[in-house]
Formats: C-alpha cells, sequence, structure tokens
C-alpha cells in the first residue's frame, strides 16, 4: 500500500503551479481578456489553482499558432511523427507516479486507476498511433491498360478537439495520438472541470513537439467551447460529452461543413443470464465483479454498466450475492492505492447524483445497499464522497433512462432472451454494453441483438488502443480507437494517371 502526500504538502510527487495560462505555440499564454477562473481539488472541496479563462480571441491566437505549424507537421514522414510520439510515451512512463497524482488531484479518481489504468492506458495510446501510422500505406490500382489511380493520405490540417472531465488525460489522448500520427496540428479545449493534469503533462512533454502542433486553450464550453467548435479555420471538430451538448457541435459543423466524431452519453445494459450461476466457481466470482463495475471510476464513464438485467431464475440470490460485494469496496483517500473509489469531480456533479438518489426513492425504486453521501471527515469533509448504491426497479424509471454518472446502478430482472434484449435496447443509447453467459451461443446472440458499439462478453471495462470504440443511436457519431479512427483525421487524395 502507497499513500501518496497531497500536492502542496513538502513530499508531494506533483508541484502544481498557482496559476495555469493557455499552451499556445509551445508557451505558456495569458489570456487575452486576462481573465481566470479557480480550480478546486474534489478530494478536500479546496482550490489549488487558477486557471486561464478563454474567450475567442484566444481561440484564434491558438488557431494562428496551428497554422502556422501545420504545414511542416504535415510534410513530416510517418517514421518521422512516429518517432515523436514513442518519446512522449516515453516520458510519460518515466513520470508514470506523478502524472497519476496530479491527474488523482484534478479529478478526484482513486489513484489506483490512474496508475494502473488511466495513464497506462494513455502511454499505450501513442505507442500504438505511433506504430499505427507507419503501417498505413496508400494504394495502387490499375483502371485500364493506360489509366492507374493513386491513393494518398493527406493531414486535415488544423482540427479542433474538445473533451470532458471523467478521464481528462485519457480522453485527451485518445484524440490527440491519432490526430498527430496522422500529421494534424491541434487545438484542443479541456473540460474546465478538471484543466491542471493536462497542464502539467504539457509542462513535461511539450518540449518533444515542434511549437504550434498542440495548442491547449481552456475555458468554458460557451466562452471557449463554442469560438472553437464554430471555427471556419477548423478542418474537423472532435467532441466528447454530453449528447445535448453533441447536438450544438453538430449545428456548428453543419455551418462550415467538416466532419464531427461524436463521443456522447451511456445508460448501458449489463446482462447477466442465469447459467452464470451453474456453478459456484471463478466464473460466478467473476461475474459478481463484473456486476460491481458500475462504481468504477465512481461511475462517471460513459459506458458506465449503470443498468443491471439479471434472469428473473436467480436474481435475488445474485442481488444478495452483489450487494455484498458493493459493501466491500474500499472508499477512502483517493491518494491511497488501496483504496477503490474517489471523490466525484465536481461539487455540481456531486449535487446531480445525490438528486438522481432521491428521483429512485420518489419513483419507488428499492435501495438494496447504500444511497446517500459518504462523509470521510477530517481533511476529506468538504469532498464529494457518494457511497455505491444499488436499486431496484423497472426500467420505465428515470434512474434506468436518464444518465446519472456516478457510483449507481438500477436493476431489474428479465424472463427470457428476448425479453433481456427487449429491455436493453429500451433506452435512447447505444455505447456500451455487458453480456454474462457460460452459453457461447447466447452470448454471441446476444452480443450481436444489442445496440450498442462495444459489447463485453464476460468481462467489462477494457479499453485498449486497438479496439474500435463509439456509439450507436444518440451515444455518438464515429470511432474512437482502433486503426480506423486515423480515417477521421485523414483526407484520401485520389489521383487518377493515364499514360
Ligand atoms: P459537457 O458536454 O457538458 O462538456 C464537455 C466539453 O464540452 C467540456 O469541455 C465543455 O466545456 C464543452 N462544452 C460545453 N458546451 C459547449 C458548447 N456549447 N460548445 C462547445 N463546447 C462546449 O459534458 P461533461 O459533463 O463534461 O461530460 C460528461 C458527459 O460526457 C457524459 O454525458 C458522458 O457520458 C460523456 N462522455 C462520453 C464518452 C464517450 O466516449 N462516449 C467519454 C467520456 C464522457
Amino acid at each position: 500500500m502507497t499513500v501518496y502526500a497531497f500536492p502542496g504538502q513538502p513530499d508531494s510527487l506533483v508541484s502544481f503551479k498557482s496559476r495555469y495560462e493557455h499552451y499556445i505555440g509551445g508557451e505558456w499564454v495569458p489570456p487575452v481578456k486576462g481573465q481566470y477562473f479557480e480550480n478546486i481539488t474534489p478530494i478536500t472541496g479546496q482550490t489549488f489553482c487558477e486557471v486561464a479563462r478563454g474567450t475567442a480571441e484566444d481561440i484564434e491566437a491558438a488557431l494562428d499558432a496551428a497554422h502556422a505549424a501545420a504545414p511542416a507537421w504535415g510534410k513530416t514522414s510517418p517514421a518521422e511523427r512516429s518517432l515523436v510520439l514513442n518519446k512522449i510515451a516515453d516520458r510519460m512512463e518515466q513520470n508514470l507516479e506523478m502524472i497519476a497524482v496530479a491527474e488523482t488531484w484534478d479529478n478526484g479518481k482513486a489513484v489506483r486507476e490512474t496508475l494502473n489504468a488511466d495513464i497506462p492506458l494513455a502511454i499505450d495510446h501513442f505507442r500504438y498511433f505511433a506504430g499505427a501510422i507507419r503501417a498505413q500505406e496508400g494504394n495502387l490500382s490499375q483502371i485500364d491498360e493506360d489509366t492507374v489511380a493513386y491513393h494518398f493520405h493527406e493531414p486535415l490540417g488544423v482540427v479542433g478537439q474538445i473533451i470532458p472531465w471523467n478521464f481528462p488525460i485519457l480522453m485527451a489522448v485518445w484524440k490527440l495520438a491519432p490526430a498527430l500520427a496522422a500529421g494534424n496540428a491541434i487545438v484542443l479545449k479541456p473540460a474546465e472541470q478538471t484543466p491542471a493534469s493536462i497542464m502539467v503533462l504539457f509542462d513535461l512533454i511539450g518540449d518533444l513537439l515542434p511549437p504550434g502542433v498542440v495548442n491547449i486553450v481552456n475555458g468554458f464550453g460557451a466562452e471557449a467551447g463554442k469560438p472553437l467548435a464554430s471555427n471556419p479555420r477548423i478542418r474537423k471538430i472532435a467532441f466528447t460529452g454530453e449528447t445535448t451538448t453533441g447536438r450544438l457541435i453538430m449545428q456548428y459543423a453543419s455551418e462550415n461543413i467538416i466532419p464531427v466524431t461524436l463521443e456522447l452519453g451511456g445508460k448501458s445494459p449489463n446482462i447477466f443470464f442465469d447459467d452464470v450461476a451453474a456453478k459456484d466457481d471463478a466464473f460466478w466470482d467473476k461475474a459478481q465483479e463484473g456486476f460491481t463495475m458500475f462504481a468504477l471510476n465512481q461511475g462517471e464513464v460513459c459506458t458506465c454498466p449503470s443498468r443491471a438485467l439479471i434472469q428473473e431464475s436467480f436474481a435475488d440470490d445474485f442481488l444478495e450475492k452483489v450487494v455484498a460485494r458493493t459493501e466491500l469496496i474500499k472508499r477512502g483517500n483517493p491518494l491511497d492505492t488501496d483504496t477503490m473509489i474517489g471523490a466525484q469531480a465536481s461539487n455540481d456533479q456531486f449535487e446531480k447524483i445525490k438528486s438522481y438518489l432521491d428521483i429512485g426513492r420518489q419513483e419507488g425504486a428499492k435501495v438494496l445497499t447504500g444511497g446517500g453521501v459518504d462523509d470521510l471527515g477530517g481533511e476529506f469533509a468538504g469532498g464529494y464522497y457518494i457511497q455505491p448504491t444499488i436499486f431496484r426497479g423497472d426500467n420505465s424509471m428515470r434512474i434506468f433512462q436518464e444518465e446519472i454518472f456516478g457510483p449507481v446502478v438500477s436493476a431489474t430482472t428479465f424472463t427470457d432472451f428476448d425479453d433481456a434484449i427487449r429491455i436493453a435496447n429500451d433506452t435512447l443509447y447505444g455505447l456500451g454494453a455487458g453480456v454474462w453467459s457460460r452459453d457461447g451461443g447466447t452470448a454471441y446472440r446476444a452480443g450481436r441483438a444489442i445496440q450498442a458499439g462495444r459489447v463485453w462478453v464476460n468481462n467489462y471495462h477494457a479499453y485498449p488502443a486497438h479496439a474500435a470504440f463509439g456509439g450507436y443511436k444518440s451515444s455518438g457519431i464515429g470511432r474512437e480507437n482502433h486503426l480506423m479512427m486515423l480515417d477521421h483525421y485523414q483526407q484520401t487524395k485520389n489521383l487518377l494517371w493515364s499514360y
């Protein structure tokens, strides 16, 4: 067990600056209007730094820098860009603990996650796209005896990226790595709730990129996000966030006729067929563990398995087991590597989750465990802690239909296969899903029938760089990760050549 010191304490691995500016053209640049906002750690509820409050003027400055850098960066070879991405990965790996602590302090999530999952995954995404871009080739086809078609991959130029607060560094890297590998210059806007860890990251890796290739403008959605997403000087906008914001992003993009990728909300079903209970063995244990994944990252995951669908015939027994297991989830100091669940990322999110705990009760759902806030006392008294909560109710309830984005699962039962698929698909969303069955045929048929871009079968919450990720229905447009992500950041040029 390791307990990391709070930033600000003498033996902390991280020293945050008291003030963060924008990162433009390889330099720290103050906001044109001179305004800053306070950044709070959800661990204690205290302000720990202030951050530049960007406006349209800052976005224009960042776009100037990106446009100045894009032509030269776009002409580098895949091998050169691959080298840069690998160097970034190496530098991050050498500083893994420091980055993990910074991410935990900014977002509130448990350090065991940032240390073992978020940051290692971010590193691997840089390595994956460093390799992918070298493996990508154009092609040549013969059209007729005298004519050939050459296909080339070209960068789009300058692209905009807007990310949320639930995985600040990982979400940034999911977007940066493929865009950089493909040869684009970028203006990225972090979420206003969690800007600091990305600033720490760019303090660390900024010198590895030519100035202006990545520019970061901080600030709020309406003030900095909109002028970026609606700007005619970008050739693409990539967005992760709420479905309602995604609709706006599409409207802005339509004005400029540029492509969008949207990674939006979810209300993912996690389906447990009764054969999982056939034996008291490792699989039975793994399925129970799979249920508790709703609390991972404090439930602030777009693919949070927030609806548990359990076959009626074994539901009471299963729920009794998973309630006991949920109560073993270790809560406490997020900077303690034994802690399994940390603080919610912001006070707004904390209040939103509390309101859904009330809504669930008002709708008549039964609280099987949790249902309230967690008062950790002492220096954590001002932090945002929620008890992992299991509701039992019906799929028509708001707690089954609306994204809560907290450690809250709504459980219900189904009778047979068709009933399970009907309930699973009875949602606006289609991002993630889980299927648990010992029977390959059942699992396969369920996996194919669920309308979601990612279905985990007999596991949950793995995000490898080489597996495509994205949503059906209101969960988004396009895919992230996987080789196919490069297509989202490139133009295809065809030269049709007659000899
Ligand atoms: P949000 O939409 O409020 O904000 C996301 C980002 O958009 C922030 O940087 C914000 O400043 C910016 N923004 C807000 N309004 C804007 C506007 N009008 N124009 C341009 N930018 C604007 O979402 P959030 O609350 O930060 O994030 C949580 C949501 O993100 C959840 O719905 C979650 O499911 C979703 N999410 C999805 C994925 C995925 O891959 N599908 C991953 C993580 C989070």
